[in-house]
């Protein structure tokens, strides 16, 4: 590591500390305590993720950085201040509680700060530096790593909150995308570790999309996915808090579909069924990514599912999977 990147880890790491000491015991980290208190985290949750606050004033935070040897330079290069006018410069997280985002070896490399006053954006999120690139970072791997391992599955959510709320029903082999699409490099990072991954985006159009997005890219590099949902107008962190981890486990992550049954749901959406040139068109889609399954259990379950649901014989749809798989070799 350069001079430059050890400081700037340093940097994070006294901030973590500090953000995580304001929200525990001083006075105005009241209000951030209070409102992660209203959402169900315990202090155990806070303590192991060292959950923050980012005081409004941002004077004491660039004065506690400064005395600890760091330049306002730096601090603004690693996206941790932000110029507002000739010399004055303000914590970027300022007024927000703050979730730390750590590296796979436990460091500090970047912040989300969320507002919980209403403010906008909702979050904010450190910008990208040269330790810090989304795409080859998920939330929580630290911590879910072994868990990843034991359980040999992993499931991925969308966000802080979705983490923390299985975090403390007891379940810890999850990781967060943070809102942004899965990328190949998270994709082959997880392959490395286990064969099966759960997708459990939130219940709303882009959480949908997302997950087929995601489902897509696993599935091409050879991972067992299974997509779960939670109900409509919900993310896993509210059916947690309001269902419970068993309820969860049952009904979320054990009836999760396979990549082949959501894939049906999903191409549903595209066509009018009650058409015959779409039911048609549908029916042949499906089909066609049938051919593409590789287990002969798995392809002949869906091909008896299919020709009941369109009343076809299993004849003609294996008819059609021989012609497509030869067309894909
Ligand atoms: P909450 O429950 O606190 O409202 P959430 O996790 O349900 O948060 P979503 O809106 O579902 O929030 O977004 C999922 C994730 O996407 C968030 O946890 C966060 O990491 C990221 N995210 C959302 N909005 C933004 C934003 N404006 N800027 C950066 N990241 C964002
Ligand atoms: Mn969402
Ligand atoms: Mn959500
Ligand atoms: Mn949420």
């Amino acid at each position: 590591l350069s001079e430059e990147t050890s400081s700037l880890l340093s940097a994070y790491d006294w901030l973590t500390k500090y953000y995580y000491h304001l929200l525990k015991y001083s006075e105005e980290g009241k209000i951030g305590l209070d409102y992660f208190t209203k959402r169900g985290i315990k202090e155990e949750t806070i303590d192991q993720f060292q959950l923050g606050f980012a005081p409004t004033n941002s004077e004491f935070t660039m004065e506690f950085l400064k005395k600890k040897g760091f330049h306002q330079q730096l601090l603004v290069k690693a996206g941790l201040f932000a110029a507002r006018s000739n010399d004055e410069y303000v914590d970027v997280f300022r007024g927000r509680v703050t979730f730390p985002i750590k590296n796979h070896l436990g460091r500090t490399v970047a912040f989300g700060g969320r507002a919980f006053q209403g403010e906008e954006p909702k979050y904010l999120n450190s910008p990208e530096h040269e330790l810090f690139q989304k795409g080859n970072l998920l939330f929580n791997f630290n911590l879910a790593k072994n868990h990843i391992r034991k359980e040999n599955e992993v499931i991925i959510f969308e966000g802080y909150m979705d983490v923390l709320a299985a975090y403390q029903a007891g379940i810890k082999n999850t990781v967060a995308t943070l809102g942004t699409a899965l990328s190949s490099n998270q994709a082959k990072l997880l392959k490395r570790y286990i064969d099966t991954v759960i997708l459990c985006y939130d219940a709303d159009n882009a959480g949908i999309n997302a997950s087929y997005q995601a489902a897509n890219l696993l599935q091409q590099i050879g991972c067992e996915v299974r997509i779960a949902h939670v109900q409509e107008n919900m993310d896993p962190d509210d059916y947690i808090k309001t269902f419970g981890s068993e309820q969860f486990k049952q009904q979320v992550i054990s009836v999760s579909d396979t990549f082949f049954k959501f894939y049906m749901k999903y191409k549903k959406r595209d066509y009018n069924l009650s058409v015959d040139s779409e039911r048609i068109a549908y029916i042949e889609t499906i089909v066609q990514q049938l051919a593409s399954i590789e287990s002969t259990i798995e392809r002949e379950y869906y091909v008896k599912e299919i020709a009941d649901e369109f009343n076809l014989s299993t004849d003609i749809i294996h008819h059609d999977i021989e012609k497509y798989k030869k067309r894909n070799n």
